[in-house]
């Protein structure tokens, strides 16, 4: 048993200062006390946060984020994405996934991102190459120190009505029978902070028929795993789901699958109102991702009303063209003002502090669609916490109360000193203990497939 002192802090839903944190077997907390001052010799750290999950990634779009910001004429707005993307996927080897993953991981705990959920869907078909591929995902999760709710993605098609995948799409399928295989095998090899869930690309990509068959062989294995699908992010695949099902994408997932408490609807951007009533009151998790949403031009989703119903939701990094969960926040309460013209937008029933309300939902959202036990500071939870640096200018006029809204709406720079996952610290002083050999490698390996696009 470890104990942890820190000057002050969010615990549950409530700020408290002087406290003990005492973590047990697990990482998980054990008990909470308050009033109690370090004894001599002891650290005692400054204000501490439960730190955000990440609950959307895909990592390899990292490597080439920042390099579809121009237009070609005469060609779509999304082809430079698109394009890199491709080309990007086409060069991914599992070393390759193991180095950009690792790098990206610390990004992420040093921004205060304790877990992720790795939407993984780079397979090339064969099981054992798939294997490789989650294999990367897994060491470079367990050597970062982030906990790691891995998704392998079911990708069959390229468009409703089961449209064949087409050349490029060929990294991201399974051959027959090898998708039941793969989960299979990974399941046994996700302990600890780290779990498997279960994940469908989008509608367009999983025919009908084949939802019920994975759902079962996941249920074997976990009944309580979380379930992850995009949806509905773009008004192109809206009228497409429309055309070929009569249905809204949102409405038809109601209305055909069993969405709960498990499921995750990544962007879910595109919804009329009865389409964001049932899914708050089916409990599942919207899965927003504002900047990589604002990035693509995707559209708003209806935050404010979604919320005020008590409706779920966690951010994501998803191509991580921003890894900042106050990034994320900040868009996300943007988005609402902007397109409503007004101010403070998301926050409690009844008013209250908007930048708290925000890290506190969406750390709760993000635990839930994780399936992972943090997303508070609490007896029980898992000892997942960021702590605040209270000698940066950022929070020079803030009361206890206010430190959250300074954090999510003023934090510049990144004014997190330190991070911890299930009990240890993988961040210090500002500074990860890998990032200079994993950073190193990374540029490398970077350089060298970005300089083959310009070749080509
Ligand atoms: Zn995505």
């Amino acid at each position: 048993m470890q104990k942890h002192y820190f000057k002050d802090g969010l615990i549950g839903a409530g700020w408290a200062s002087d406290i003990c944190m005492h973590v047990g077997a697990g990482g998980l907390i054990t008990k909470l006390e308050t009033g109690v001052k370090a004894p001599s010799g002891a650290p005692t750290h400054a204000t501490v946060l439960p730190a955000m999950p990440n609950l959307h990634s895909h990592a390899f779009q990292r490597a080439f984020a920042g390099l579809a910001e121009f237009r070609t004429p005469g060609e779509s707005d999304f082809w430079s994405w698109r394009n890199a993307m491709y080309h990007f996927a086409a060069h991914m080897t599992p070393e390759a996934v193991e180095v950009i993953a690792s790098a990206l991981y610390i990004e992420m705990l040093k921004a205060g991102y304790s877990a992720v959920g790795e939407f993984h869907y780079l397979h090339n078909s064969h099981v054992d190459q798939a294997l490789a591929m989650s294999d990367a995902i897994i060491t470079a999760a367990k050597q970062t120190g982030i906990a790691l709710t891995h998704l392998p993605v079911l990708y069959q098609t390229s468009d409703f009505g089961s449209v064949p995948a087409n050349k490029s799409q060929a990294p991201f399928l399974h051959a027959d029978g090898e998708y039941d295989r793969l989960l299979k095998i990974l399941a046994p090899r996700l302990k600890g902070p780290h779990r498997l869930g279960l994940c469908f690309h989008s509608l367009r990509a999983v025919p009908e028929d084949a939802f019920d068959a994975a759902i079962g062989t996941m249920n074997e294995l976990d009944d309580t795993a979380p379930i992850h699908i995009h949806v509905a992010e773009q008004m192109r695949e809206v009228e497409a789901c429309v055309k070929a099902t009569g249905k809204r994408p949102v409405e038809w997932l109601l209305n055909n699958q069993p969405v709960d408490e498990r499921w995750c609807l990544i962007h879910a951007t595109h919804v009329t109102e009865d389409e964001w009533r049932g899914v708050a009151e089916r409990g599942a998790v919207v899965g927003l991702c504002p900047a990589t949403e604002a990035n693509l031009g995707d559209g708003i989703f209806p935050a404010a009303g979604f919320s005020a119903v008590g409706g779920r939701f966690g951010i994501g990094s998803d191509s991580h063209i921003s890894i900042d969960p106050r990034e994320e926040l900040r868009l996300l309460e943007y988005g609402q003002r902007l397109s409503r013209h007004a101010r403070t937008v998301l926050t409690a029933s009844g008013g209250g502090h908007t930048g708290e309300f925000l890290w506190s939902q969406a750390t709760k959202g993000g635990a839930q669609a994780l399936g992972q036990p943090i997303g508070e500071i609490a007896v029980g939870r898992r000892a997942d916490l960021i702590v605040l640096d209270r000698t940066s200018p950022t929070f020079a006029a803030s009361t206890l109360s206010q430190m959250l809204d300074a954090f999510v709406f003023v934090g510049q720079p990144n004014p997190i000193s330190d991070v911890m996952v299930a009990g240890e610290w993988v961040v210090k002083a500002g500074r990860h203990a890998k990032e200079e050999h994993v950073f190193a490698r990374y540029n490398d390996l970077v350089g060298r497939i970005a300089a083959k696009m310009e070749d080509a």
